[in-house]
């Protein structure tokens, strides 16, 4: 055996490349090149006082220790009260909760517990760039459909339905939309749904978004459209978007008992816990619902503002067209007219006017770019009179 050779996994996985823009940008940025970055996918602001308040008493306090695996229970138990009655699930024991080091985790522990190789797991596209990763390392399939900018990066019934086999295991469904900022309204998710139970299989409800909203825009949860909705029906999220902790690594899943029991077995032998006392940063923010609140209020003005200016911006661009996204923080603008990949836009735009977005085709939608407009409001001004110039010389 060569020390070179790698499994099948580590030989089928691609890196993550959003994390690979937002890492060549800080590069040239620290190579003191003036860089406008699209690229990001994190809220560019602190994590609110009171909850770093509460994690670092927490450190103080020598909560240093392993917990038990699924999470604390007081952050589970709190939970499970917020998605009975923020989300409108009927019932939500603590049992079916658990905290996982990241969303990221938190999804893929929901494939890996409930796909085996030979299934299929139908993908929208434009996807979030890990989800057809995690299903080949589960030994699954990933298929997908498409939805692009002419119904609004939304799958309709007949799609999904065209695309279910015997083999079907999971429907992945991502509202509101990581790339694409598109949010289901509940009858477009409930039509979904419903193809679901006809067919049993299981339904990845990824919401991590779900509390950055615009223009008067409602979430709802798959898993509150009743109990057969609720058994099938993965619910993941996570503390990162919404308070802006990307860096602490803090997940959440709700699943049916068997399901999040199998989800917190295989944590137990994997990574154990997620971090301890910042578990308890996750725990303020849940026990101080006010606070929280208005912490997220203050985030959505700033995001709101930076969307209608980028939005305006990038529709004004004679070839580029934008649908108005009316959630999370990312644009998904149609750049097919000039007759570039979106690898090529996007490779070009950066080493010629020094502006990071990230192609399309990582989210398996070519002819779009994604911007996140996660970023200062100068950034986004220079930026779109940058990428203004670049396309005006097509
Ligand atoms: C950011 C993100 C996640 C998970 O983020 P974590 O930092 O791992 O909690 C999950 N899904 C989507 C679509 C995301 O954009």
């Amino acid at each position: 055996m060569k020390t070179s050779s790698l499994s099948t996994w580590a030989q089928n996985v691609s890196p993550s490349p959003t994390l690979a823009v937002d890492a060549k940008a800080k590069a040239l940025k620290a190579a003191g090149e003036d860089v406008c970055g699209f690229g990001a996918g994190e809220p560019d602001f602190d994590t609110p006082e009171f909850i770093k308040e509460a994690c670092a008493k927490a450190l103080a306090d020598g909560k240093t220790k392993y917990a038990p695996a699924a999470g604390l229970p007081p952050l589970r138990e709190l939970l499970a009260k917020k998605y009975i009655e923020e989300n409108g699930i009927a019932e939500v024991r603590p049992a079916q909760v658990v905290v996982s080091p990241g969303g990221k985790y938190s999804c893929y522990l929901a494939i890996l517990a409930t796909c085996s190789p030979g299934d299929e797991v139908i993908v929208p596209a434009p996807y979030w760039v890990s989800y057809p990763e995690m299903v080949k390392l589960a030994g699954a399939e990933p298929k997908f459909i498409f939805a692009g900018d002419d119904q609004g990066f939304k799958v309709t019934p007949d799609q999904l339905r065209a695309a279910v086999t015997p083999r079907t295991r999971m429907l992945v469904l991502n509202s509101p939309s990581n790339p694409t900022g598109a949010i289901y309204s509940k009858e477009e998710m409930e039509a979904l749904v419903e193809i679901a139970i006809e067919n049993d299989f299981y339904v990845m409800s990824d919401e991590i978004y779900e509390y950055l909203l615009y223009d008067g825009v409602t979430h709802h949860s798959p898993a509150s459209f009743g109990p057969e909705a609720a058994e099938r029906v993965i619910t993941v999220a996570g503390f990162s978007k919404t308070y802006s902790m990307t860096g602490w690594r803090l997940g959440t899943l709700v699943a049916n008992e068997t399901v999040a029991k199998a989800v917190a077995d295989l944590q137990s032998q994997t990574t154990s816990n997620a971090t301890t006392f910042a578990q308890y940063g996750a725990l303020a923010a849940l026990e101080r619902p006010e606070e929280s609140r208005a912490a997220v209020r203050e985030m959505l003005v700033h995001f709101d503002r930076r969307r209608l200016k980028l939005l305006e911006g990038l529709n004004a661009i004679e070839g580029v067209t934008c649908e108005r996204a009316k959630a999370a923080f990312y644009l998904f603008p149609n750049v097919s007219s000039f007759g570039l990949s979106s690898e090529e836009f996007s490779s070009r735009l950066l080493e010629e006017t020094k502006v990071a977005v990230v192609p399309g085709h990582a989210f398996g939608a070519e002819g779009y770019v994604r911007l996140s407009y996660a970023t200062a409001d100068a950034i986004i001004e220079k930026g779109i009179e940058r990428l203004a110039s670049f396309c005006s010389s097509f």
